[in-house]
């Protein structure tokens, strides 16, 4: 492609909202370019980039077995009312009516409409299993959208639905899709984790996420120094409260936890506390309550709070008194110091903090139908406290360490969820109905590529794999108007892209400062650059990742690329 026809809007100036090294890259190199909060345009380098990683997607999707289809985004409501998500989803479900008052989402992920086609067309255990997928738009009206493509309000997924007969059939499926997974996230060069996950409100049990390490990560990984342990962090706080041996059981009513922790691991905290032990919380900071953990449609238990703070969707007692507290911004990057003590406090202390800090049974505070003592009562693990580096990891071998990761991919064994909900079924070999055993499987198409950009750069700007490169060579004639260069570099234009390597062209009449800054900015793996030696038919190759230079002949140029 020359340079002159496409369209690489470059800015010298760091954009001022982008917060992280990949949001500023992908601007200011003219990857990509925002159209209203989380909605952003891939420009032409980018979608080049995404098309690499989605080729790379549908080689190890189709290893696995697994068929491309593609599902509307647009989906009737009483599609989700058939699962009971269109109660549950909450805020994230971007819902609208049509000229007819008619409901409908559109699509955050796509369990219904798989289902419902699965299940018309597939009634016999004869044509199971099966393996689809698609790569789609998907739409979430994420409270806090930031970070440019990591957490976006549109973007793009790759998910793909397993049905089965049996659990050892899906067990199957989930091990195809744990290793074309792994493939992937290594073809793209990342540095990644793959952590055990809480499966949380979904039901189901087994999960997996893949995490891409990094500073800027939203969740955080408690590895294991000598063993293969890696959880996320609500997941090991689990693991240490049940696989913990012989512990005593006590009566709880406070927990002390030292203070000093990330936002992250408070919010892992809490939802392990809430989704496993007890139904509410109030968290307390200095004696102060500043956060109230109960937040539910119809159901006390209804509560929401897998990385809460992270992902904003706490209620607060007062957000503002909250913050002062904590002294941070919501939001804000990396590890936040809580001062002082912190305490959650559960039980029936619960009932009367809720009470005295928001008033009981007001808009999302129901505390109708809570029976405490079912709902409350909690005898064990007393001394219930975060996990710290330097614990034994659960499984006894190792030492934990954490970690920070952005996810970039998950796996789920569902079961029979949706398919139970969905009456979705299909025939035995004696003709008698079962609802489908399912899994699904997802990746962040668009998050990976930001992940790749925030893994792979410089002061100078970004340095992308050969694997996902938009163009495999940058060819840079230093003075288009010299014709000796000129003539040059078409004519390796010509021959490099006649042995199948893609090239941008940069046949600007630009500076050579400008060319060589844009070039280095947008970060393909190698640059030619054809300046004043193009009288002797010399050139120069430059690898962008290590800096390195080397003059070669023009004519030896094909040889000492391969
Ligand atoms: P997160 O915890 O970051 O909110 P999630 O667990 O809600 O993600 P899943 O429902 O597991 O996301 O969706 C599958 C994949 O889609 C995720 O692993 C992630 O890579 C990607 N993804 C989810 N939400 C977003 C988003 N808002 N923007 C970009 N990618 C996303
Ligand atoms: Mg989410
Ligand atoms: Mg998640
Ligand atoms: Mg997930």
């Amino acid at each position: 492609m020359r340079q002159s026809m496409t369209l690489i809007p470059t800015l010298r100036e760091l954009p001022s909202d982008a917060e992280i090294k990949s949001h500023q890259l992908l601007l200011r190199a003219g990857f990509i370019k925002q159209i209203a909060s989380g909605v952003y345009s891939y420009l032409p380098l980018a979608k080049r980039a995404l098309d690499h990683i989605e080729q790379i997607i549908r080689e190890e999707m189709e290893n696995a077995g697994a068929a491309e289809l593609l599902l509307p985004a647009l989906q009737p409501a009483e599609l989700w009312q058939s699962s009971g998500r269109w109660y549950t989803y909450g805020d994230e479900l971007m819902r609208m009516q049509d000229r007819h008052d008619r409901s409908f989402a559109l699509g955050p992920t796509h369990e219904e409409v798989i289902t419902s086609i699965v299940s018309d067309g597939i009634p016999s255990y004869k044509r199971l299993p099966i393996i689809l997928y698609q790569i789609q738009t998907k739409f979430r009206d994420e409270k806090r959208p930031r970070f440019g493509l990591l957490r976006g309000r549109e973007f793009i997924m790759k998910d793909a639905y397993s049905f089965h007969t049996s659990a050892e059939s899906l067990d199957e499926a989930y091990q195809k899709m744990y290793q074309a997974y792994t493939n992937i996230f290594t073809r793209c060069g990342l540095d990644f984790r793959a952590v055990l996950a809480d499966s949380g409100a979904i039901g189901g049990k087994d999960t997996q996420e893949f995490m891409v390490l990094s500073e800027i990560g939203e969740d955080t990984i408690a590895y294991s120094d000598g063993s293969t342990y890696a959880a996320n962090i609500e997941m090991a706080e689990v693991h240490q409260v049940y696989e913990r041996p012989d512990e005593p059981e006590k009566e709880l009513s406070k927990v002390e936890t030292p203070g000093q922790k990330t936002i992250a691991e408070v919010s892992g905290f809490l939802n392990v506390q809430s989704s496993n032990i007890i139904k509410s919380l109030v968290l307390i900071v200095d004696e102060e309550p500043v956060m109230v953990l109960v937040r539910g449609d119809h159901e006390i238990n209804d509560i929401k709070v897998k990385n809460a703070l992270n992902a904003g969707s706490v209620e607060f007692a007062d957000e503002e008194r909250t913050k002062e507290l904590l002294n941070c911004s919501f939001g804000s990057i990396g590890p936040v110091n809580l001062p002082g003590t912190m305490k959650i406090v559960a039980d029936k202390a619960v009932e009367a903090m809720v009470n005295a800090v928001c008033g009981a049974n007001e808009e999302d505070f129901h505390y109708i139908n809570v029976v405490p003592g079912r709902d409350f009562t909690v005898e064990k693990y007393a001394d219930l406290r975060f996990i710290q580096e330097g614990d034994p990891s659960p499984d006894g071998k190792g030492i934990i360490r954490f970690a920070r990761g952005i996810e970039v991919g998950h796996i789920f064994k569902l079961g029979t969820t949706y398919s139970e909900a969905m009456s979705a079924t299909y025939l035995d070999e004696n003709g008698k109905p079962h609802p489908y055993i399912m899994g699904c499987y997802g990746i962040g198409v668009s998050r990976t590529l930001s992940a790749v950009a925030e893994q792979f750069n410089d002061e100078n700007g970004l340095i992308w794999p050969a694997s996902i490169a938009p163009y495999d060579i940058h060819l840079i004639p230093v003075n288009m108007k010299d014709a000796e260069q000129a003539d040059l570099a078409e004519k390796l234009y010509t021959e490099l892209r006649e042995h199948r390597y893609s090239v941008l062209f940069d046949d600007r009449n630009e500076r050579p400062g400008v060319k060589f800054k844009d070039s280095d900015l947008i970060g393909m793996p190698v640059r030619v650059t054809v300046g004043k030696k193009a009288a002797e038919g010399i050139v120069e190759i430059k690898i962008r990742k290590s800096g390195e230079m080397q003059e070669v002949k023009a004519e030896e140029l094909l040889d000492v690329l391969t």
